[in-house]
């Protein structure tokens, strides 16, 4: 019998992990569950799950708690269920007072940019002298916050929490969770203002997390700061000690930046005494974020000359966890930025939720980490790897090395430093695996990892993750709860990588895919996806594989829809048989029953041997185009008619859809059961009026092989056709009409984004190469070129050349090489 209780004015729990989402699962034993209700998922609907993993303790919300969930929970023996007006308040107020138990500076830190690299780089400032906890990553939501406090305990000497917020009062909540003793605020943007009515409110709600700090970081040269902070702040928190710094307003410190041949000089002058800092970094963003930190560093003790030491060793953060094509038909995972036990868990949940290969192998280096016994630390991560299913581990390092015999149930191979690795591993056993490569910065893995992934050709696609799961998130929240996705993942994902965009697609829980031909969808299968799949344009020849890898046929016309009959006939086991979709001409005229065929269909569906539907639909012709709105209208009426007499004749409802990317943003009305969901989850939003909710997800990059200075009067390239009317500096990218760079693109029609720079082409665009104009630009050999991406619109291109992005996607060859990335 289990136990539904209402908590005291608290919840007290003994868990040692707080879970909000049930896909992160580790520990169940351990692990306390919060049921959350968000705008489009609903934790409640994964307890029984979550119980029959071994979860014991939850958190639900009593407007959740029906009588069929309270009967389903009374009959698990052993749970303990608390519930509670909101989890979430619960789970903050869980946080709460897990902070209350520790006495130690807190930096609290807020701002429109810079909050998770201020955190990073003031972490790894720290680490020589202290131990510090830190948010993870950017957990800095209303979930994020109470999860990375949650993380804090008795050996840390300093903690670092970001926060976050996107509305008005949501800072009110994360204040006391965080109760920060220093404040940072690292700057304030007037982009995405969206939940605020304006830039004054979103600082003022932005200083909310300051009430109660002792000293307050900021930089003046931001007048609104400044003047909010000492209207509204200071009122409320007469003790506050300011500790500002700008390089144009009036400060406390007083900051220059001098351009040096080898970086920048960061001169401090003012309450805080006289220094000079040098660093390599030169671009605005950086010297602020580091401005802040030194600030902090420079107040909290530390000695300017070991100050200088440390950030000589700063690097640029990046958190990105990169998923590539490996040899041996692997896949690799580089996250060769730090190792830590945090940062490790997350990139283990990646691992696991790669199904495209079932083997699991990780190379791990030690885990740098203080404030925490050795034996404990390792014991912990072998716990770790058994509970996300690592098969294979590759230790790297003394520490490791030495623990060996905890990992003794996985196949284990030790080594002391990363040369001899590389020396002596048999990288050949590597096949058919899911390789996590997760080392601490000072054992250099991004040389495993350049051994372990595909010897590419530097002209890249870069597919972000996170951009297509904000996308897919953008149009379920369109689309409705009762709404069904189907994701377009033919033509290769839209160019974008079938296996590992469905895989997403699938940890994300969308209802069905949609493939063009038989062999994308035999692809998927093989690749680990076991989603519903349509195949909309099935052969005969294809049906036996249809039915080999469950994929299920659109039918189309009286021809394919006899065949399939005919051969489910011949099927020893008829109710192996997938089920099928059909398709109605409602005016696109590409394929489709018409009108006059449907009395037959009709006959065919009313008969035994009807095959089993399991949906119909139609598709628009103009849905993107206004000037289309009145034929699509009269395409749903049409298809209206047609389902009705298509229900009829079954005597069982299907499910029905006509709505694509377009259809969804301009008839809303129209979602029906399932809409099918293709160019906006690419980031392309097709009607043009919504691109800006959306995220870039493609950049397609390349490197300048070589640059020259040619004369005025000389041509460039094939035929001589760039003939140059001044002095110019050329570049040669490493793209061609072969990788999918369109040969009209030629002659100036395309450009390219270069530092910052947009560089048009100059001369034919030849099979692997193209040439640049780069007066003006500043470029070295080797730089990093954007052909298009966030810099260089994906829709302006198309416009270049009189087509659409889904030629230009589709168009990218497969040389090309695909690198997914998760921040
Ligand atoms: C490709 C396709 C879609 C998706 O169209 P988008 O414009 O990319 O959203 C929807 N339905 C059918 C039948 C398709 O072929």
């Amino acid at each position: 019998m289990s136990l539904i209780e209402t908590p005291p004015s608290h919840l007290a729990t003994t868990a040692r992990y707080l879970l909000t989402d049930s896909r992160q699962l580790t520990f169940p034993e351990q692990s306390i569950f919060f049921a959350i209700r968000g705008e489009r998922h609903d934790g409640h609907h994964y307890l029984p799950e979550l119980y029959q993993r071994g979860l014991r303790e939850f958190v639900v919300e009593e407007s959740a708690l029906t009588p069929e969930l309270e009967a389903q929970i009374a009959a698990w023996p052993h749970a303990r269920v608390w519930v509670v007006p909101s989890s979430l308040r619960a789970l903050q107020q869980v946080a709460t007072q897990h902070r209350k138990r520790f006495d130690l500076p807190v930096v609290g830190i807020t701002g429109s940019n810079g909050k998770t690299i201020v955190k990073e780089w003031l972490a790894q400032l720290l680490a020589p002298s202290e131990r510090v906890a830190a948010s993870p990553k950017s957990y800095n939501s209303q979930v994020g916050v109470p999860l990375s406090v949650w993380t804090l305990s008795e050996q840390h000497t300093v903690a670092l929490f970001e926060a976050g917020i996107s509305r008005p009062h949501e800072m009110e909540y994360l204040q006391p969770i965080i109760r920060p003793t220093v404040g940072i605020f690292t700057n304030i943007g007037t982009a995405h203002a969206e939940g605020f009515r304006s830039l004054k409110q979103k600082i003022t709600e932005k200083l909310r997390l300051f009430t109660k700090v002792e000293t307050l970081i900021y930089r003046t040269d931001y007048p609104e700061i400044d003047e909010e902070v000492r209207l509204i702040l200071r009122p409320v928190n007469p003790a506050l000690r300011l500790l500002t710094w700008g390089t144009s307003a009036p400060a406390e410190v007083a900051v220059k930046y001098l351009p040096q041949a080898a970086g920048t000089s960061i001169v401090l002058a003012g309450t805080l005494g006289e220094h000079t800092f040098e660093t390599h970094f030169r671009d605005e963003a950086s010297l602020e974020n580091l401005t802040h930190g030194l600030v902090f560093l420079l107040n909290h003790g530390l000695a300017p000359d070991e100050i200088q030491r440390r950030i000589a060793r700063l690097r640029p953060v990046s958190m990105r966890l990169e998923l590539k094509e490996g040899t041996y038909r692997s896949y690799v995972i580089d996250d060769t930025y730090n190792n830590d036990l945090q940062g490790l868990t997350m990139a283990l949940n990646f691992l696991a939720q790669q199904e495209q290969r079932s083997r699991k192998v990780v190379v791990l280096s030690d885990v740098l980490q203080t404030g925490q016994s050795q034996d404990v630390l390792y014991q912990t991560l072998a716990e770790l790897l058994r509970e996300k299913g690592v098969q294979r581990l590759i230790g790297v390092g003394p520490e490791l090395t030495r623990q060996a015999a905890r990992f003794g149930d996985l196949q284990s191979t030790f080594y002391p430093d990363t040369a001899t690795l590389l020396r002596e591993f048999p990288f050949s056993t590597l096949t058919d695996s899911v390789i996590l490569v997760k080392g601490a910065r000072p054992f250099s893995f991004e040389q495993i990892v350049n051994r372990l992934q595909q010897k590419v050709h530097k002209t890249v696609l870069e597919i972000n993750l996170d951009a297509l799961t904000h996308n897919l998130n953008y149009y379920r929240q369109k689309a409705g709860t009762g709404t069904k996705i189907m994701a377009m993942v033919k033509a290769f994902a839209y160019g974008s990588g079938s296996a590992e965009v469905a895989n997403l697609l699938q940890f994300h829980r969308v209802d069905y895919l949609a493939v063009a031909y038989a062999d994308e969808g035999v692809s998927l299968r093989q690749n680990g996806i076991t989603l519903p799949i349509m195949v909309m344009n099935p052969t005969r020849p294809a049906f036996e594989t249809l039915v080999q890898y469950n994929l299920e046929p659109e039918l189309y016309s009286p021809r394919i829809f006899t065949d399939w009959l005919e051969f489910v006939a011949t099927q020893s086991k008829p109710d192996k048989v997938p089920a099928v979709h059909l398709k109605l001409d409602t005016g696109m005229h590409r394929l489709g029953f018409v009108p006059t065929d449907y009395s037959w269909l009709i006959g065919q569906l009313s008969s035994p041997s009807a095959p089993r539907v399991a949906s119909a639909f139609s598709h628009l012709a103009g849905a993107d185009e206004g000037e289309h709105n009145a034929f699509s209208r009269l395409q749903y009426q049409r298809f209206l008619e047609g389902t009705q007499l298509i229900e009829q004749a079954l005597g069982y409802p299907v499910i029905k859809h006509i709505l694509n990317s377009a259809g969804i943003v301009r008839f809303p009305e129209h979602r029906l059961d399932l809409v099918r969901l293709g160019i906006g989850l690419y980031g392309v939003e097709a009607t043009g009026t919504e691109q800006r909710f959306l995220q870039n997800v493609g950049t397609l990059k390349t490197v300048i092989s070589q640059i020259k200075q040619v004369p005025a009067g000389e041509t460039i390239g094939y035929s001589r056709r760039g003939r140059l009317e001044r002095d110019s500096v050329i570049g040669t990218l490493a793209i061609g009409y072969a990788d999918g760079y369109d040969r009209r693109l030629g002659n100036g029609t395309g450009q390219v984004w270069v530092n910052g720079t947009l560089c048009p082409t100059v001369g034919n665009v030849c099979m692997d190469m193209t040439m640049v104009d780069l007066t003006g630009a500043t470029a070295q050999e080797g730089d990093e070129v954007v052909v298009f991406g966030p810099q260089v619109p994906i829709t302006d291109m198309a416009q270049r050349l009189q087509t659409i992005p889904y030629e230009l996607l589709t168009g990218l060859s497969e040389r090309v090489k695909r690198v997914f990335f998760k921040e």
